[in-house]
């Protein structure tokens, strides 16, 4: 198995990315901070630290927010915990030593915690596990416990945690007495494999394993949790009763083929597992986690690595069933991806997870967060007419600007942390080398004490200069994506790596080619039947109707002239042009007619997917037809 590299030994330079880590840290753990206080006019109330206050004692007043308000603050802590790892900084220290004061005053004397059921249904503990969130929040907090630890040495929270792991360990479990069951959203799962890694304490591994392992078997848990006595329902209007594949619990999960449900929880599960299937060298698990990869990734993924497609309950649908008007594609639910493919690339060392890990970083995550940083997309739609994503009708998911927060505000503080723990997924090793899995100039501190220096202009230019100070075997991924792979000194291929032996001081070059290129569906995909769309390396690019006019769908592109590529002040730094045109209005109201199209010549211009609607509200498209 591949290891991370801590993140305190990984400094990214890349001058693209470090303004994105710079933008964590400056703007948007701030901002997050101050919209979970309340204290950003007209953005949606949260109430998030205030309910901590309440469950504390040290203030009065009733719980407000969703069931799973808490894991807000827990994603922040995460997110300030992998910043402090690499950039020292007392004054966001010290606010998150308060922060995490305030969790452990909320946190019951017998080590509960969670602020929903403390102020507002004190006797309904773990008696909801279908809707009440109790473990997922639980999950986040320990991974936010793991991550301080780790960044800065202090136990406080992970003390706090161990606490609550220790109670949620004598509470669920096989043996008598306990509750047989497994949370409605994962997470905790990740989170008790990530506390056994930290502590070296067993049950939490085993726990994690009886959650997976017990899932979808038996007499279903969920499926009559509503007849139980004292039964409090969370979300009433929500009737998955009888769908237990919402919550990935229709089958045991090692006979799942389908990813299937709630994306987010799908992903977080598969990750689980992975994790799980490594750490036990379970074949049969891996297996497993492979199908459901597969079949996320070559059937129910939208090309800018967004995942579950349905509006209604955020969810998979069916294979190919990839709509772009009408998409959800969450924020998390790409995230998820990307730990679900770290994990499954650390677990086999296989490079190819990293395509559509890449795929989602470049587009679905990185287009959730405004380029200032003060507002967020949570749905990710690939095709985008304003005026249509009208409220109370089939579209109101759709947002054509991003939010300065949300009701449910999952995704934004998703994001900080994702951004903030970019460098695990750039660099990791063995006993035997170092992997190269990112393309995003930094400086490791290896195995031995090895410095190895990556520069590279990557995704503008597809040139990688890298030097170590020691002798030392480097594995390069191979992007599916790159022709033409090559480099100054002979290598072999390996697992979709290129495998190198660096020498001191010498600097080991590779180039490869990503041109822009067309890219089409697999013709199963109904809706993008002859359609194509742009996309340059990893980056998926789409029209915005400040370059093209209004009504995209009456533009059509020529594919027979390869695309042109021209430098622009757009962020990114680069259009790509080509040759189109574009059908003519109709000079009469008619709504139907025997009328012939006629078209005039235009040139398309396109911007990166994940940089659309910085500059104003308006039209977008990803696919285009193709003329
Ligand atoms: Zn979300």
């Amino acid at each position: 198995m591949l290891a991370s590299i801590p993140l305190k030994d990984i400094q990214i330079q890349d001058r693209f990315w470090k303004e994105r880590l710079d933008l964590v840290r400056k703007e948007i753990i701030p901002y997050q901070w101050e919209a979970m206080n309340d204290r950003v006019p007209n953005a949606e109330p949260s109430h998030c630290i205030e309910n901590y206050r309440i469950a504390a004692g040290q203030a009065q007043g009733s719980f407000y927010g969703e069931v799973f308000q808490d894991s807000d603050l827990a994603k922040w802590l995460e997110a300030v915990a992998y910043v402090l790892s690499f950039q020292p900084d007392p004054k966001l220290e010290k606010l998150a030593d308060e922060a995490i004061e305030l969790v452990c005053a909320a946190q019951q004397p017998d080590g509960y915690l969670n602020t929903f059921f403390t102020i507002k249904e004190p006797d309904q503990r773990w008696r909801n596990l279908r809707e009440g969130h109790e473990l997922y929040c639980a999950g986040h907090m320990m991974e936010a416990a793991v991550a301080y630890f780790e960044a800065t040495g202090k136990r406080r929270l992970l003390d706090a945690m161990m606490r609550l792991a220790d109670l949620i360990c004598n509470t669920f479990g096989p043996e008598e007495g306990k509750i047989h069951a497994y949370p409605g959203h994962e997470e905790v799962e990740l989170a008790l494999f990530r506390m056994y890694r930290a502590t070296g304490v067993r049950r939490y591994l085993e726990l994690s394993a009886y959650f997976i392992n017990c899932r979808g078997t038996g007499e279903n848990y969920f499926r009559n949790v509503n007849d139980r006595p004292g039964y409090l329902p969370i979300w009433g209007s929500m009737d998955t009763n009888s769908d237990m594949s919402y919550y990935q619990a229709h089958q045991p999960v090692r006979e799942q083929k389908q990813a299937a449900g709630h994306a987010v929880r799908a992903m977080y599960l598969y990750s689980a597992m992975a994790d799980l299937a490594g750490e036990l060298k379970d074949e049969g698990l891996l297996n497993a986690c492979k199908t459901l990869w597969n079949d996320v990734t070559e059937r129910q993924m939208y090309v800018t690595g967004g995942v579950g497609a349905s509006g209604i309950l955020e969810r998979f649908t069916t294979d190919y069933d990839l709509s772009n008007e009408m998409a959800y594609a969450e924020s998390c639910a790409s995230i998820g991806l990307m730990l679900f493919g770290l994990r499954m690339n650390r677990v086999t060392r296989q490079a190819q997870y990293f395509d559509p890990v890449e795929r989602a970083l470049y587009n679905t995550v990185l287009a959730s967060v405004a380029l200032d940083g003060k507002s967020f997309f949570y749905v990710n739609p690939l095709e985008v007419w304003p005026k249509a994503c009208m409220p109370y009708t089939s579209k109101e998911h759709v947002k054509p600007v991003r939010q300065p927060w949300f009701s449910c505000a999952c995704c934004p503080p998703n994001v900080a942390r994702t951004f903030a723990s970019l460098g695990q997924y750039i660099w990791a090793q063995d006993s035997q080398r170092v992997y190269l899995n990112l393309f995003i100039s930094s400086t490791v501190k290896a195995k031995n004490g090895a410095i190895l220096k990556l520069e590279t202009e990557f995704p503008m230019g597809n040139v990688l200069k890298i030097t170590s100070d020691q002798v030392l075997e480097l594995a390069v991924r191979i992007p599916g994506y790159g022709k033409n792979f090559r480099a100054n000194v002979s290598y072999r291929k390996e697992n979709g790596y290129g495998v190198f032996e660096l020498e001191a001081g010498k600097e080991l070059e590779i180039q490869f080619d990503a041109p822009a290129c067309f890219i089409r569906a697999n013709p199963e995909v109904r809706a993008c039947s002859g359609k194509v769309c742009i996309q340059r390396g990893p980056v998926v690019y789409c029209l915005e109707e400040i370059d093209n006019g209004s009504n995209l769908s009456a533009l059509s592109v020529d594919t027979a002239v390869s695309p042109g590529e021209r430098e622009s002040d757009i962020p990114g730094g680069l259009m790509i042009t080509a040759s189109g045109k574009r059908r003519r209005a109709w000079t009469d109201d008619k709504l139907y007619g025997e009328i012939p199209s006629q078209y005039e010549e235009t040139v398309l211009q396109a911007v990166p997917y994940a940089f659309w609607g910085n500059r104003e509200k308006g039209e977008m498209t990803v696919w285009i037809r193709e003329s």
